[in-house]
């Protein structure tokens, strides 16, 4: 095993981000896009907000007005007195192309809060939801240029009869008393977000061999336009005709892509063989591929100090992605399982990397032992961890349960994948955590 901190590794122990729906860089890109849209009153884009997130999230006027002159200091809008005292805010041509830049961005936050909901319907906690409504809509009504007395009053009304429902009908049910909501606190840990499914026909312009058993494919297609992939173990399917009913399909991770060059990066790690490793090395230029999904996106939310990676060369596209995107401040320990030494990767990222190689040869890709061995000489950083496991299945579990068993690691703060099952064709297993 070798190990090191990684080329363009730098940073330091951060503080934790912060546990809200969105952070004020989402929020002040949030309120661009509504900007964008028209020209709107602060009070106005606080609807617009409360509305688009049904109640689940609405900024309140404190946060509203100051993230608005920020806004207007960095020259992204322009806030121009109207009769009232009202400013109404209007998008510049910097902040047009700021809001451009990161389009990618805030499709993510516009898709977050629907997810959230899907969350809620099925079972998520329906009485956190309920308050973040309520706070949604209090904000709403209240957040207008008058605030009249009389509605002032209904409101409070309302709560209180409430309140009455509320403390009478679960202490006559239970028999407990009423519990105090206001000290809750709810942290979503991985955010669930769904997408249509789409096929998408594609051409490989390029196909390489990146390591001795790793090759990378660049794939184009018009179809790649409004391809969205927002985390870095999302997987999209390969089809392959292999003259059946039906063709066969394999699971692989966007490496990379760009929506607006068109281009989709693929890595194959070589094995015996199987369609899609059959396919990626017969790859050349004009080569076809046809390809469906990602289905969704599991976000991991950026709570974390440190994050520990471990996979086998299957999983190397998920890291490698994964550690590239980790912001500075944060820990990212990897744990990489690869053949030889000539197949270990560098990845550039603003992140703490430390990386560890086991090497192995393919044929021993099943056997826990190696793996284990390095992960019980890993000390762990302080703080906050996430752990995210991607291997043989017979690998995975036995990691997965060193980790929760050996490590104690929550099991909320973890996510463990069969990337593929020894002596079986197609046999991800995604039973394990
Ligand atoms: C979410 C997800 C994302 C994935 N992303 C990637 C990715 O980006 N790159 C990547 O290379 N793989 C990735 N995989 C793993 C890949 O889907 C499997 O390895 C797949 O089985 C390979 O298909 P195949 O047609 O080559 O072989 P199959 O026809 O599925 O299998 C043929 C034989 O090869 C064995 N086998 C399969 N994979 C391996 C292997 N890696 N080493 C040794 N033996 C193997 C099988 O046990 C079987 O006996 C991912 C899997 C999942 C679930």
């Amino acid at each position: 095993m070798e190990d090191g901190h990684q080329k363009g590794s730098k940073g330091h122990h951060g503080g934790r981000r912060a546990k809200r729906l969105f952070d004020y860089g989402e929020l002040r890109l949030l309120v661009l896009a509504m900007v964008l849209e028209k020209p709107r009153h602060g009070y106005e884009i606080i609807k617009t907000i409360a509305d688009r997130f049904e109640g689940q999230y609405t900024p309140s006027p404190g946060v509203m007005y100051p993230t608005l002159s920020w806004l207007e200091d960095v020259g992204y809008i322009t806030l121009s007195p109207e009769d009232g005292g009202r400013k109404l805010s209007r998008i510049t041509p910097e902040g047009e192309s700021f809001v451009t830049a990161n389009r990618a961005a805030v499709n993510e936050i516009l898709t977050r809060r629907m997810t959230e909901n899907m969350a809620f319907n099925k079972g998520g906690d329906v009485v956190i939801a309920a308050m973040d409504r309520l706070k949604g809509a209090l904000r709403s009504r209240l957040s207008g240029p008058t605030s009249d007395p009389d509605d002032k009053t209904e409101i409070a009304a309302a709560i209180d009869e409430a309140v009455q429902k509320i403390t009478g009908g679960i202490a006559s049910k239970s028999g407990a008393q009423p519990k105090d909501f206001s000290s809750d606190t709810s942290e979503q840990i991985i955010t669930r977000h769904r997408f249509d499914t789409k096929r998408r026909a594609l051409t490989v312009t390029k196909a390489s061999y990146l390591t001795p058993h790793m090759i990378r494919t660049v794939l184009t297609g018009d179809d790649l336009d409004d391809f969205v992939s927002l985390s870095y173990d999302d997987h999209i399917k390969l089809f392959f005709d292999q003259g059946a009913d039906k063709p066969a399909m394999r699971d692989y991770t966007p490496r990379a892509y760009d929506t607006k060059a068109k281009t989709l990066t693929l890595d194959f790690a070589i094995h015996e063989a199987g369609p899609a490793t059959d396919w990626a090395i017969q790859a050349q230029e004009g080569s076809e591929l046809t390809i469906g999904g990602p289905r969704g996106s599991a976000v991991v939310a950026p709570i974390f100090d440190w994050y520990l990676l471990i996979g086998d060369e299957t999983a190397l596209p998920a890291i490698g992605r994964r550690v590239e995107e980790l912001p500075e401040g944060v820990d990212v320990i990897t744990l990489t399982s690869v053949p030889e030494v000539a197949d270990e990767q560098v990845f550039e990222t603003a992140a703490h990397h430390t990386a560890h190689w086991v090497h192995r040869p393919i044929a021993d890709a099943a056997d826990p032992a190696p793996v284990l061995d390095a992960l019980k000489g890993l000390t762990l950083p302080k703080g906050k961890g996430f752990v995210w496991i991607a291997t043989e299945a017979k690998v995975a579990r036995a990691v997965r349960d060193h980790v929760t068993d050996e490590l104690g690691h929550p099991m909320t703060q973890m996510k463990a994948s069969g990337y593929w099952t020894s002596g079986k064709a197609a046999g991800e297993d995604k039973s394990l955590a």
